[in-house]
């Protein structure tokens, strides 16, 4: 599915079957397995899996720039800190992890802002343990992460 994002990019979506998801943006592939998705739509019926599964590859596409906003900062903050190699390596393990928590939560939440109503329908219908999980881990670990990567160094 060919998809444009509000910032102007072009790219495309596929989210065929449940094992595999890739999001392509000019000839840049991203190919991943959608353990996120895997674990928000288990159980769900088949056609609002895919559909809110689709919602949020396009969420990812749709909220690069606040991704990389973020990202930016976060480097902007921690520049000149200093740090030991070990430090650095640790440093840079958790931005890893925070951008992926981060990026999540964001994807997550554009699906919950474009479904509204309608999402809250299908988890009271379907509940699943692992949606208020997921809000509460990317969260968590996103700030609190985040809040580590950009403290004065060691
Ligand atoms: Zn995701």
């Amino acid at each position: 599915m060919k998809v444009r994002s509000w910032y102007g990019i072009s790219g495309e979506i596929e989210v065929e079957n449940e094992l595999w998801h890739l999001v392509r943006v000019g000839s840049v592939a991203l190919n991943h397995p959608p353990l996120i998705n895997l674990l928000l739509r288990r159980r769900l019926p088949r056609d609002e899996r895919l559909r809110l599964s689709y919602l949020h590859e396009f969420g990812h596409f749709q909220t690069l720039p606040l991704a990389l906003s973020h990202a930016l900062w976060v480097f902007w903050a921690a520049y000149g800190q200093r740090r030991s190699l070990l430090g650095w390596f640790a440093w840079l393990t958790g931005f890893v992890v925070a951008h992926e928590a981060v990026w999540e939560f964001l994807s997550e939440g554009y699906v919950l802002i474009h479904d509204g109503a309608a999402y809250r329908e299908i988890y009271r219908r379907t509940p699943n343990p692992l949606v208020p999980a997921f809000w509460f881990v990317m969260s968590g670990v996103g700030v609190a992460l985040t809040a580590w990567l950009i403290r004065t160094g060691d």
